[in-house]
């Protein structure tokens, strides 16, 4: 690594601290919370693109159905406001890792995330709905040696899976994207692009109360008991006594209890810069804008705004003790000022440039990088969490899954393995923080030196990862 700019702190010092995406003077405004007691056919705890996706499938399915969503914040609050907008049909975390836990399922697992991302393009535009949506593809580079055999690995892989992807050396690279930091990259045209999330949330919140969906905000789901054929379901001011209920609350405190031990949450932090003057834009060249990823288990996510801003989020996951979720863990200094640090190096020519905005979103990470999906309460109660950093596309998927299964309904989706079985479980604490801790570190060595220690190897063999 080159050594870190002076000014990363100074960079920093008047970011405002709250995700740039929702920090709009054109946010719709919030619906009101729920303040009498209801009944409804189905109602959805969360409103991300999981729940969103979930209202708006369920009304695909049955426009008769009465479908509420509860959402503790505002829509939009959550990973789904906070993210990178990088819009990708993977529902396995990528083609190598979906290879290596389900060999045999990978070609129906590629045609069913690519006819998802092709229904979602389809639903923005019959809906009119304007997410920035940019079908840009991505490029993957190497910072370290040994990181180029894994690209040219991953090129081929991606080629024999039908994917448009090209292995650039470094120089091909560094006159795509300026950064003296790149040894090489994958250029991937196809399979996905970049978006504006904020925008996506909204527009499918919109087309969730076109379709009748009765949205609350500023309601927390505080608790769930069964309650005959029905589910009880509380809140402040008012009960729900809901036909079925689907969660789709991330990594936030399960109101389920078992998901504690299949969802580990994860910080993830982000930052964004002032728009670059016409002069520093040419000083990156970039003139795709597509997403970047550098390779490696600690990497980082970038990208250009529709307002010619960086985003650059990623590297530094982090999990806190007993599993804390509150809303003090969205800052950390320390996270910013390193990531503003690499960002220097990657392209020192920047020096100068500004953040305007820096925060942290939680990631609902599960030991295989992919979401588990079940039921309980007599198969009232239904849940699609744990897409680990990638779910900005997979969570319609994951929606319509929890709906099928809700629904008691056997389509070629429940059948997957993906679906069918759980991930392996996380220990409870005070194991868990250690063990986090030790792979954490495990997976820095790796990135340092491109060898796999004992530790991760023995944690291969279980199917067991750590992963944002
Ligand atoms: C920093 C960051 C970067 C990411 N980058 C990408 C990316 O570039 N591409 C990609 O594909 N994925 C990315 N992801 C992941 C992606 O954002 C999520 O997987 C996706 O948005 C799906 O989110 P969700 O709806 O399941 O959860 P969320 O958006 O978190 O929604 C869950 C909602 O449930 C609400 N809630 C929780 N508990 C309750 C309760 N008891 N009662 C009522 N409401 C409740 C929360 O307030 C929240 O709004 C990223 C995530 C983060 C955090």
């Amino acid at each position: 690594m080159m050594s870190a700019p002076a000014d990363a702190s100074e960079a920093l010092r008047d970011s405002a601290p709250r995700p740039f995406w929702t920090d709009r003077a054109d946010a719709p405004q919030a619906c009101a919370p729920l303040t009498a007691h209801t009944t409804c056919d189905l109602l959805i705890v969360g409103g991300g693109l999981t729940g969103l996706w979930s209202a708006i499938e369920a009304k695909a399915a049955d426009p008769s159905a009465d479908v509420v969503l509860l959402e503790a914040k505002e829509v939009a609050f959550g990973a789904s406001g906070r993210n990178g907008g990088f819009f990708s049909e993977s529902l396995t975390h990528g083609i190598a890792h979906g290879l290596a836990l389900w060999p045999s399922e990978m070609p129906t697992l590629l045609r069913l995330g690519r006819e998802n991302i092709a229904e979602i393009i389809a639903f923005l535009e019959s809906e009119g709905i304007d997410a920035g949506l940019r079908m840009c593809g991505k490029t993957a580079v190497a910072i370290k040696p040994h990181q180029l055999d894994e690209l040219r690995e991953s090129t081929a892989l991606h080629q024999e899976f039908g994917e448009r992807a090209v292995m650039l050396d470094a120089d091909a690279v560094q006159a795509d994207v300026h950064s003296p930091t790149y040894l090489g990259g994958m250029r991937v045209l196809s399979g996905g692009g970049l978006l504006d999330p904020a925008l996506l949330c909204w527009g499918l919140k919109r087309a969730a109360i076109a379709r009748g969906v009765r949205i609350h905000e500023g309601t927390a789901v505080t608790g769930l008991v069964s309650d005959g054929d029905a589910i009880s379901v509380r809140t402040p001011h008012a009960r729900v006594r809901a036909a079925r209920v689907l969660l789709a609350t991330n990594a936030y405190p399960p109101l389920l209890r078992r998901l504690r031990s299949r969802v580990l949450p994860i910080y993830d932090h982000v930052l964004v810069t002032e728009p670059l003057s016409a002069a520093q834009l040419s000083d990156i060249g970039w003139s795709d804008s597509q997403g970047m990823t550098d390779s490696g288990n600690q990497f980082h996510y970038y990208r250009r705004t529709d307002d010619n801003r960086i985003l650059w989020g990623g590297y530094d996951a982090v999990y806190y003790f007993g599993n804390q979720t509150d809303a003090g863990r969205e800052q950390r200094e320390q996270s910013h000022r390193l990531l503003a640090q690499q960002f220097f190096e990657t392209f020192p020519q920047l020096a100068g440039l500004r953040f305007t905005h820096r925060w942290a979103g939680l990631i609902d990470s599960t030991s295989r990088f992919t979401p588990v999906f079940g039921t309980a309460m007599g198969g009232r109660l239904g849940y699609a969490v744990g897409f680990t950093g990638l779910g900005v596309g997979a969570s319609r998927f994951g929606a319509r899954t929890t709906l099928d299964l809700l629904a008691n309904r056997s389509t070629e989706r429940t059948a997957l393995q993906l679906v069918q079985r759980k991930p392996f479980p996380f220990p409870p604490e005070p194991l868990r923080y250690p063990l986090v801790q030790v792979t954490r570190a495990a997976l820095a060595r790796e990135d340092v030196s491109g060898h796999r220690g004992i530790w991760l190897r023995t944690l291969d063999r279980f199917g067991i990862g750590f992963n944002s």
